[in-house]
C-alpha cells in the first residue's frame, strides 16, 4: 500500500481544490421552439438544428399497444 510521505496541509489542499469548481453551461435558445439547448447541438425538444429539422420527433409512443 502506498503511504504518503508528508501530510498535505489544509492550505495546500484548499489551494489545490480552488481549481475544482464546475462551470455552468452556456445554453442557447432554440430558434425553432425557444427551448434552451446546448450550443452546436441538436435541440432535444424539437430535433432542429440551425432552423432545419434533422431528427424526427415522435409525439407519443403507445407502449401498451404492442406489449403482448
Ligand atoms: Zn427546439
Amino acid at each position: 500500500m502506498a503511504v504518503q510521505q508528508n501530510k498535505v496541509s489544509k492550505s495546500r489542499r484548499n489551494k489545490r481544490r480552488a481549481h475544482d469548481a464546475l462551470t455552468a453551461g452556456n445554453p442557447n435558445e432554440c430558434p425553432n421552439c425557444g427551448e434552451l439547448k446546448r450550443p452546436h447541438h441538436v435541440c432535444a425538444a424539437c430535433g432542429h438544428y440551425a432552423e432545419r429539422e434533422v431528427v424526427t420527433m415522435v409525439d407519443d409512443i403507445d407502449l401498451e399497444d404492442d406489449a403482448a
